[in-house]
C-alpha cells in the first residue's frame, strides 16, 4: 500500500502571518495522522517562519519552484540548497503556471528535477495537456513527451523518490475536475511508463498525484481509483478548514 501524498500549492498567496496562522491550525488538527503525506506549499516569503512552524511535526514543507544551479550570478532564482537549509523537504517541479506563463520548457524541468534529487528534496513533478490537446486526442502523446524529456537521465531510486503529478491544465483553478475515469486512465498510463522503463518496482512504488479543482467534495472518488495516490490542491488548499477535510478523505 503505497502511502498518499497530499499537498497544497499556495501558489502566490498569503502573507507571513496569514500562513504561520494556517501552518500551526493545520499542525494541530493532523496530529494523530499518519498514514498519509501531508505538505503545503507556501510562497518563498514565508517558507522560513512556517519552516519554524512545522518543525517536530511529521507535514512537511514544500517550495514552488527552484533554479538547478547551487549558487551564483542568477539574479532573483532560488537554488535547491538553499531550500533545504530552510527547511524545505519538498519542491514542485513543472507546474502548468511555470510552463505556460514563464516558458519552461521540458530540458530546463529535466535539469531542475535531477538537481532537486541531488539535494535530497522530493520533486513533486508536474505534467498536464491543454484543453486543445485533449480535444485533438493528443493527451496520451503530450503525457508521453513530458514524461520522457522531463524525466531524462534518473535512475529507478530517483524515480520512487519523485512524486508525479498529474494535472490537466484545462481542470486547474476551473472548477472542472477531470473524472475518476479521465483522471485513472492517464495515471495508469503513467504509471505503465515509470514500469517499462525503471521497472515493475518502480512503477508500483511510485506516486502519481492528480491536481484540477480538487476539493472536499470530490477527494475521496478520485482517491478511490488504483492508480491515484494523492493530490495536488490550489485553491481549496487556501483555507484550512477544506484542505483538513481533503486530508481526511476516506480511504
Ligand atoms: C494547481 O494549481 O496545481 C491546482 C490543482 O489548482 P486548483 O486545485 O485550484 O485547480
Amino acid at each position: 500500500m503505497i502511502k498518499p501524498f497530499i499537498a497544497a500549492n499556495w501558489k502566490m498567496h498569503k502573507t507571513v502571518g496569514d500562513a504561520v496562522s494556517f501552518a500551526r491550525e493545520l499542525v494541530s488538527r493532523c496530529v494523530d495522522i499518519d498514514d498519509r503525506d501531508i505538505a503545503i506549499a507556501p510562497p518563498f516569503t514565508a517558507l522560513y517562519a512556517v519552516a519554524g512552524v512545522l518543525k517536530g511535526s511529521s507535514l512537511l514543507l514544500s517550495a514552488q519552484n527552484m533554479y538547478f544551479r547551487e549558487s551564483g550570478a542568477f539574479t532573483g532564482e532560488i537554488s535547491p540548497s538553499m531550500l533545504t537549509d530552510l527547511g524545505c523537504n519538498c519542491v514542485i517541479l513543472g507546474h502548468s503556471e511555470r510552463r505556460t506563463i514563464f516558458g519552461e520548457t521540458d530540458d530546463a524541468l529535466n535539469k531542475k528535477l535531477i538537481a532537486a534529487l541531488g539535494f535530497g528534496l522530493v520533486p513533486v513533478f508536474c505534467i498536464g495537456e491543454t484543453l486543445d490537446e485533449r480535444t485533438a486526442g493528443r493527451t496520451l502523446e503530450v503525457i508521453a513527451r513530458q514524461f520522457t524529456e522531463g524525466l531524462n537521465n534518473i535512475s529507478s531510486d530517483d524515480i520512487q523518490r519523485t512524486v508525479i503529478a498529474y494535472e490537466p491544465i484545462w481542470a486547474i483553478g476551473t472548477g472542472k475536475t477531470a473524472t475518476a475515469e479521465q483522471a485513472e486512465e492517464v495515471h495508469k498510463y503513467i504509471r505503465d511508463m515509470i514500469a517499462d522503463r525503471f521497472g515493475q518496482d518502480a512503477g508500483a512504488a511510485t506516486r502519481i498525484i492528480y491536481g484540477g479543482s480538487v476539493n472536499p467534495d470530490n477527494v475521496a472518488g478520485l482517491m478511490a481509483q488504483p492508480n491515484i495516490q494523492g493530490a495536488l490542491v490550489g485553491g481549496a488548499g487556501l483555507d484550512v478548514e477544506s484542505f483538513v477535510n481533503i486530508v481526511r478523505f476516506d480511504k
